[in-house]
C-alpha cells in the first residue's frame, strides 16, 4: 500500500458556551479554528485526524508532511513517526503536530485490519469510565452547582481545573471533596499555575482530602521542581503531559523521581509516542493517565490497561456532555473498523467538520 495524498482541511466551529481556564490563561476563543488532515492511500483506505489549530496546521501539512509522506507506505507506523521526529529536528514542529499524521496511519492500519483502533492496539476494555473535567467556574458554589450536575448526570469521578490561586484553590478542593462524600474519584489540574512552594501547599490541601492525583502544578521544565514535589507530596503527582520529547523526555521524568504517573495522549504524541510513553509507564507499575478527549484518545484509554479514565470535557454550567458518555459514567470506543470518525468527504470539502466527539 502507498500513500498517495496527504490533504489539510481547515474548518470553522463556533464556540457555543465561552468559558475560561485559570487566571492568567487565555479564555476560550470566539470559534475553534480546526484542521482535519486525510491520507489516502493506492488502496482505497483513508485514515484521517484533526488538529486543533488552524492556518499553522495547514502550512505544516501541506509544506512539510505532505513531501514526507507521499508514496509511502502508510503501514510502517515505527518509521514513519521516526521521519517526522527527524523533520522535528529541523521545523521543530509544535507537539500538537508531532502525532498527527500517525494517529491517522493508525486509522488506515487499523481498517486495512478490519478492527477498530482500541482492538488492533491490544484491546483492554470494551467501555472506559469518564471523569468530568471541569473548565474554570466563576465561585466555589458554582464549582459545586456543576459537581452535583455531573453526579446526577452518572459521572463517578471529577477532575477541578481550577483559578491557579493557592488559598482558593485549596479551599475549593475540600468543599469539593465535603460535598460528594468519600466515595467520588476527584482530581486537580494545576494547568502549571504555581511556583514550587505554592504547588506544595495546593498539593497538601488535595493530599489531605484524598485525591485521586495531583496534575501539572507548574510548567514541565524543572525535573528537580517536580521531583522536590514528589518527594514531599504522598499523593501521586502527575507529570509530563506538555513536554516536547515525547517518551525520550518522559523516560528523564521517571528516572528522576519527578513523576509518580505519566501523562500519555494522541494529541501531542500520536498513537505511536503515547503507547510508548505507556509502556515506559508500564515498566514502573505507574500509570499512564490519556489527557484530552475525542475518539483517538477513547480508543487509546479502552486498549491501555494502565490508564484509569477517559477525559470528558464539562465546559459550561448547565452542563453540556459529550454524546456517548452513559448513565453510569462510561464511554465506548465505537466498534467499526478504524477510529470511527463519521467523515463525509465532500461535506468536509465543503468546510463542514465531522462530529470530533465533544461538545463545542
Ligand atoms: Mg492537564
Amino acid at each position: 500500500m502507498r500513500i498517495t495524498a496527504v490533504e489539510a482541511y481547515p474548518v470553522v466551529e463556533p464556540v457555543m458556551t465561552p468559558y475560561s481556564w485559570r487566571d492568567g490563561l487565555p479564555s476560550s476563543p470566539d470559534e475553534y479554528q480546526i484542521t482535519w488532515l486525510r491520507i489516502a492511500t493506492d488502496e482505497d483506505l483513508d485514515g484521517y485526524t484533526y488538529i486543533d489549530r488552524g492556518a499553522i496546521a495547514v502550512d505544516l501539512i501541506e509544506r512539510c508532511l505532505r513531501p514526507l509522506l507521499m508514496g509511502q507506505d502508510p503501514l510502517k507506523k515505527e518509521l514513519l513517526w521516526h521521519l517526522v521526529w527527524e523533520l522535528d529536528r529541523i521545523e521543530e514542529l509544535p507537539i500538537y503536530v508531532l502525532g498527527a499524521a500517525d494517529t491517522a496511519l493508525w486509522d488506515i492500519t487499523a481498517k486495512a485490519a478490519g478492527l477498530p483502533l482500541h482492538v488492533l492496539l491490544g484491546g483492554c476494555r470494551d467501555a472506559v469510565p469518564a471523569y468530568a473535567s471541569t473548565a474554570t467556574f466563576a465561585t466555589t458554589e458554582e464549582f459545586l452547582e456543576v459537581a452535583d450536575q455531573c453526579l446526577e448526570f452518572g459521572f463517578k469521578a471529577i477532575k477541578l481545573h481550577a483559578w491557579g490561586n493557592k488559598r482558593r484553590d485549596a479551599d475549593l478542593c475540600q468543599a469539593l471533596r465535603a460535598h460528594v462524600g468519600p466515595e467520588i474519584d476527584l482530581m486537580y489540574d494545576g494547568s502549571a499555575g504555581f511556583d514550587p512552594y505554592e504547588a506544595l501547599y495546593v498539593g497538601r490541601a488535595c493530599e489531605e482530602a484524598g485525591y485521586r492525583w495531583y496534575e501539572e502544578p507548574l510548567r514541565e521544565f524543572s525535573i528537580s521542581a517536580y521531583r522536590g514535589l514528589c518527594d514531599a507530596l504522598d499523593i501521586p503527582v502527575l507529570a509530563a503531559e506538555t513536554v516536547d520529547g515525547c517518551h525520550y523526555t518522559a523516560g528523564e521524568f521517571v528516572l528522576a523521581g519527578a513523576a509518580d504517573m505519566l501523562r500519555t495522549g494522541v494529541d501531542f504524541r500520536g498513537v505511536t509516542g503515547s503507547l510508548r510513553v505507556a509502556h515506559l509507564a508500564d515498566c514502573f507499575q505507574m500509570s499512564a493517565e490519556v489527557h484530552g478527549g475525542g475518539l483517538p484518545n477513547l480508543h487509546l484509554a479502552a486498549a491501555l490497561r494502565n490508564n484509569t479514565y477517559y477525559e470528558a470535557m464539562v465546559l459550561s454550567n448547565p452542563i453540556q456532555v459529550e454524546p456517548g458518555i452513559d448513565p453510569h459514567g462510561r464511554i465506548r470506543p465505537p466498534d467499526e473498523p478504524g477510529i470511527g470518525f463519521p467523515v463525509d468527504l465532500n461535506s468536509l470539502r465543503a468546510g463542514i467538520s465531522p462530529l470530533r466527539a465533544y461538545p463545542v
